[in-house]
């Protein structure tokens, strides 16, 4: 007899809606798509990646705390090692804080925000709940307050600055949020060194809160996937029992920590990528049929006259990759990472053409 096998009549209920996660590769397009440092590495930085790596050896695995990487990384925050847990890029905390605290429970976003907590957190079987923004972007904080006091509500998860809308939230508004809920409060600061505030000053004071941050985007090390948390001891403790064992490997172990130590030229680069984002800003608000939202993140969230789809095909044909962000929430809405200048005066021009 041949028993017949079909892989999708085993797939988990509730993993049918959920599609794989589609980042688009095109070879040769202006990348504009992902928020990442369009610059490229520091030289003299890279050089000290290498020596350092030389003498690493990857025959053995990595460390699994990753002591020496937490210890440059408690320099840079200013807390200490015992506060910070590394990941293979913050996709991969966010995932263990879902299957940590999430599972069987239910979350709260301030939405829209980012995808991955959606898509987390439906692989963690853990329930999402919305809670609407304001129409300028800025957190509900009644509404906050009230979802996360809600039966079952074990995280809530709020992206200051906000991808993919830019909007920056006040510590106060976190705090007025923090200080009423035994719910976990996680603040992605992804997007922290280009702007708001962040909440590493007021760690020691919320033992529920919890601060993601990465390499992907200030510091130019997206391909090497290193993000991490900052959390109080007994936060870090629970995570410990879902976290991979060898989750980041040792040469992104080095590397992060090198670049740890060379703060400066990533500091220009943060500089200059804000210059550009006003110019960017500016010169994409002056165009017509444009409307752009205010950001304080290395990203740009723009409405056009026409349908989303259109300008986002327009400008792949001319070699520009954007992000639509299209929804319900967002409509006729794309968001285009600050590039260098060059390629940000391209993006204008297909732009205009593409309005004209
Ligand atoms: N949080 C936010 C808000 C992001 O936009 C991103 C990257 N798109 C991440 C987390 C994940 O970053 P990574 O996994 O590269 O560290």
């Amino acid at each position: 007899m041949t028993t017949v096998f079909n892989a999708a009549s085993l797939l988990r209920e509730d993993l049918k809606g959920l599609l794989p996660y589609q980042a688009p590769y095109y070879p040769s397009v202006l990348k504009l798509d992902a928020n990442e440092n369009p610059y490229p590495f520091p030289k003299e930085v890279l050089e000290e990646v290498y020596r350092a790596t030389a003498s690493a050896g990857f025959s053995r695995y990595p460390d699994p705390m990753a002591v020496k990487l937490r210890e440059s990384l408690a320099g840079y925050t200013g807390v200490t090692p015992e506060n910070i847990m590394v990941g293979n890029g913050s996709d991969e905390l966010i995932l263990d804080l879902m299957l940590t605290f999430g599972t069987g429970a239910k979350f709260v976003v301030a939405s829209p925000s980012f995808v991955m907590y959606g898509i987390q957190g439906l692989i963690a079987s853990s329930e999402r709940l919305d809670v609407p923004r304001q129409s300028d972007f800025h957190l509900d904080v009644v509404a906050m307050r009230k979802a996360a006091a809600e039966p079952g509500v074990k995280m809530v998860i709020i992206c200051t600055p906000n991808n993919p809308t830019g909007t920056a939230s006040p510590q106060q508004e976190l705090e007025a949020i923090l200080a009423n809920t035994g719910a976990l409060v996680v603040v992605d600061e992804a997007y922290g060194e280009f702007g708001g505030e962040s909440c590493v000053s007021i760690l020691d004071r919320y033992p529920n809160l919890i601060i993601l941050k990465t390499f992907s985007k200030a510091f130019g090390l997206a391909g090497l996937r290193v993000g991490y948390l900052l959390a109080g001891a007994p936060i870090i403790n629970e995570l410990l029992r879902v976290k991979q064992p060898f989750n980041l490997n040792a040469f992104s172990q080095v590397a992060a920590r090198v670049v740890m130590e060379n703060l400066a030229p990533f500091r220009e680069r943060i500089g200059t990528i804000l210059k550009e984002r006003d110019r960017l800003f500016s010169e994409l608000s002056a165009i017509p049929g444009v409307a752009t939202f205010p950001t304080e993140a290395n990203f740009i969230l723009f409405r056009t006259d026409l349908p989303a789809a259109q300008v986002y095909q327009g400008l792949l044909e001319r070699g520009v990759l954007v992000r639509s962000v299209d929804s319900p929430s967002l409509s006729r809405c794309l968001r285009v990472s600050v590039g260098t200048s060059r390629e940000n005066t391209a993006f204008l021009a297909c732009m205009r053409e593409i309005l004209a």
